[in-house]
């Protein structure tokens, strides 16, 4: 099937999900990918069977090594998944990641809180200036604890953690959540959301927190603070626009909860990514759609089905079966454009700004290269490291 890219590029979000190894970003990826249809069958991290870990190596180690990009749609958005290794061994991969990312979902594990090398990757992110949402995975472990948690996200990470969701039940018996934005309960049985009225036990310590929440936003926040001070409560829409303002600048973390490994939590994620992370409009570097073609290489994997070369596009539009300048390695002609999804490449008439997509076509083209139009030579900078090109049996 041949689709051109018709999708606005304000539903656009390329997303990347941050994690010390273990805390469940595989896990988190594999509920995303099968809660938006991306996939069927869920994968599981112990049996091998993952999509986004497709490389053999990192079947074996048990660990992500690779980035790869996996498309799938939720409520008429694309959510590109760029997937970050969580290693500390693989840091060239990690900031290669960061630079196309427009935001992030980093992962905690609910019982160990804050880890080494969550630190490190928070610091690069930090860096680069990624906005970012954080999910307190694991909520189902013996001594998960969402407040301990988020109080060690806040005494080693320094963020002013705005904390959307009161859990309910806990451990074994943890079965969902309280919206603290729209005040109302979300069971997920079956990975199912089903929205309710708030239990009669939790009623008080969830307005309690829903003050808490919007005092912290509305003193980070001054137009959300103008409504506050009226004395009135402040409407969900305030909340959330100063939720999704704070993400943006990066002076407040939004924080929920959930266990991927029991798909609890995963459909409010992906409602969050949508609502408090931003499209490639408001990314770092917005994309623009009038000005020539230019994008980065920031992966290339060679599979059964030639070599892949992944791309973020910045600006312009570039079709299927034209030419573009390889400001290191000249004239390359981009021969197809794909959309990765989890299980399937679909073809793509073009390409457009603010997306991420592979091409098939350029043969020397390296990781770090800037592909532009040929009369607008482009270079980002700086250079990203050298990568070999990945091999996919
Ligand atoms: P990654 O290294 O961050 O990609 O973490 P994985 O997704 O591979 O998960 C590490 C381990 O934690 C695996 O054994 C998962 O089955 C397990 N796990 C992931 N999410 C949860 C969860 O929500 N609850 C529990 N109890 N275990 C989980």
């Amino acid at each position: 099937m041949r689709k051109k890219s018709h999708q606005p590029i304000t539903s656009i979000r390329n997303v990347g999900i941050l994690a010390h190894v273990d805390a469940g970003k595989t896990t988190v990826t594999e509920r995303i990918l099968y809660a938006t249809g991306a996939t069927h069958k869920r994968g599981e991290v112990h049996d091998g069977t993952t999509v986004t870990d497709f490389d053999q190596q990192e079947r074996d180690r048990g660990i992500t090594i690779f980035a790869a990009a996996v498309s799938c749609a939720w409520r008429d958005h694309r959510i590109n998944l760029i997937d970050t290794p969580g290693h500390v061994d693989f840091a060239d991969e990690v900031e290669r990641s960061l630079r196309v990312l427009d935001g992030a979902v980093a992962v905690f594990d609910a019982v160990a809180g804050v880890e080494p090398q969550s630190e490190s990757v928070w610091r690069r992110a930090d860096a680069h200036g990624v906005p970012r949402i954080a999910f307190v995975n694991k909520m189902d472990r013996v001594g998960a604890d969402l407040d301990l948690a988020v109080a060690s996200i806040r005494r080693r990470l320094h963020p002013e953690p705005l904390v959307v969701q009161l859990p309910i039940g806990s451990e074994h018996g943890f079965e969902g959540v309280v919206d603290l934005v729209r005040m109302r309960a979300l069971r997920f049985p079956d990975g199912v959301v089903e929205a309710g009225p708030i239990p009669d036990e939790l009623r008080e310590e969830a307005q309690r927190r829903r003050r808490q929440l919007a005092e912290a936003a509305a003193e980070l926040h001054l137009e959300a603070m103008a409504e506050f001070c009226t004395r009135t409560a402040v409407s969900d829409e305030t909340l959330a626009t100063a939720l999704r303002d704070l993400t943006l600048n990066g002076d407040g973390l939004v924080v929920l909860c959930g266990s991927a490994y029991r798909n609890l939590g995963i459909e409010p994620l992906l409602d969050a990514i949508v609502a408090y992370l931003p499209s490639p409009v408001r990314a770092r570097v917005p994309a623009d759609p009038a000005a020539p073609f230019a994008a980065l290489v920031f992966k290339v994997v060679a599979t059964d089905n030639g070599r892949l070369t992944y791309l973020r596009v910045y600006s312009g539009t570039v079709e299927k079966g034209t030419e573009v300048l390889d400001v290191d390695a000249g004239r390359v002609r981009l021969a197809r454009i794909l959309r990765v999804h989890a299980d399937r490449h679909t073809d793509l008439d073009q390409a457009v700004a603010g997306d991420i997509v592979a091409v098939v076509g350029p043969k020397a083209t390296k990781v770090g290269a800037s592909l532009c139009a040929p009369g607008t030579p482009v270079r980002f900078e700086p250079p990203l490291p050298a990568e070999p090109v990945v091999s996919v049996a």
